[in-house]
């Protein structure tokens, strides 16, 4: 089965035949050919990916990204603990939404969407606040394309003491980092981003020792990050509750073509160069980025809408999607943008195909 269309779009995303092909047998979970062989290897090459550093593991769990945020956020913090909250996009004013639903104690950074929050501010804010515990920051804010500092956040707030949790969704897989050397004590990402898996489950890769002062404090049963590690650790792979077998076996193969290309720095390079030839390509038809060049992401790109009376982004999406490709709308509160991804299985040739449908798309232009 071919796919009609290339997703270029933030997740789920295009996935090779040979992943989609993985899906296609039922598995019992009651064995080591699925436990031990699946989802053990899975764990382990996880934690291999984020760091080369000791006393790291990691934890599968359940439904879409969201759900391991929340997981995380719910055990990591306990009852007299205190989250900072660096807001400068969808996905951190999800985890500091997140932590009001949980009744956790909240402070909010907010620099505004296309900015980077302030260190200095930051370092003030700690100073001031030692009641705070954790801190929490999305590395590439999948709202504008924003690549945050996460390097500075994660220091200045080992330099204080704070436990760190990134939500490292969009960028885990494309972007080489080394949770060990950042002092990132929770790193969460999912299937379907850029490890090119399908959608059905996310992971948490923790600090052992952090993930150990998680039991007993989870504020949801069925979104316990401890008791869901156990399980695994205890009986091998095993899930708390059912596993979504299908999902998992693409994500193991998802694994091994990652490792195929070269690893997550032959990756990041492919995704670096589909996302330079978008830009190129974009300008020379005339569109403007969002975020100025220095605070991209090779991940996901926002442009502003034409300002042509005639545009309209609905009319503009089907006349790409009938030539094969499918875009996003933007998420920016105050500006009119679309945004265009460039993860998944997707290549600088299919970027530059692309550049050629959005000219035969641009309809207001002939109008
Ligand atoms: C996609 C994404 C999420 C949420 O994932 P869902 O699977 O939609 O729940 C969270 N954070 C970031 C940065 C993302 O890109």
């Amino acid at each position: 089965m071919k796919n009609d269309y290339l997703l270029l779009t933030p997740g789920p995303l295009s996935t090779s035949e040979t992943v989609r092909q993985a899906m296609l047998k039922d598995w019992c979970t009651w064995d080591d050919e699925y436990n031990k062989d699946v989802v053990e290897v899975i764990r382990a090459k996880l934690t291999q990916l984020a760091t080369s550093h000791y006393g790291y593991t990691s934890v599968l769990m359940q439904g879409s990204g969201t759900a391991s945020v929340e997981a995380t956020i719910g055990s990591a913090i306990s009852k007299d603990g205190k989250l900072l909250v660096i807001d400068n996009g969808a996905y951190g004013a999800r985890i500091a939404q997140i932590a009001s639903y949980l009744k956790i104690a909240t402070q909010v950074v907010a620099p505004g969407e296309v900015n980077q929050p302030n260190i200095d501010a930051i370092d003030t804010l700690l100073k001031q606040d030692d009641t705070i515990t954790h801190v929490a920051i999305v590395h590439c804010e999948t709202t504008t394309g924003m690549l945050n500092p996460i390097k500075q956040i994660a220091s200045l707030a080992k330099q204080h003491n704070k436990v760190v949790i990134l939500d490292a969704m969009s960028s885990f897989g494309g972007i080489p980092m080394d949770i060990g050397d950042l002092g990132i004590d929770f790193l969460i990402s999912s299937a379907n981003k850029c490890i090119q898996g399908v959608p059905g489950f996310g992971f948490v890769i923790a600090k052992q020792t952090e993930l150990e002062k998680c039991k007993g404090q989870a504020r949801s049963l069925s979104l316990d990050l401890y008791d869901q590690w156990q399980c695994m650790e205890v009986n091998h792979g095993k899930w708390r509750f059912t596993s979504p077998t299908h999902t998992v076996r693409a994500f193991y193969q998802a694994l091994i073509e990652l490792e195929q290309e070269g690893g997550i720095s032959a990756r990041h390079k492919r995704y670096f160069t589909n996302q330079k030839t978008l830009v190129e390509g974009m300008r020379s038809l005339g569109f403007r980025t969002l975020l100025n060049d220095d605070l991209h992401s090779p991940i996901i790109t926002s442009f502003y809408s034409p300002e042509h009376s005639d545009y309209q982004f609905k009319e503009f999406y089907d006349r790409l999607k009938q030539q094969g490709f499918v875009i996003y709308p933007g998420k920016v509160s105050n500006a009119d943008c679309f945004r265009i991804g460039n993860i998944g299985d997707v290549h600088p040739e299919d970027i530059e195909r692309l550049i050629i449908a959005i000219k035969k798309a641009m309809y207001w232009e002939v109008a």
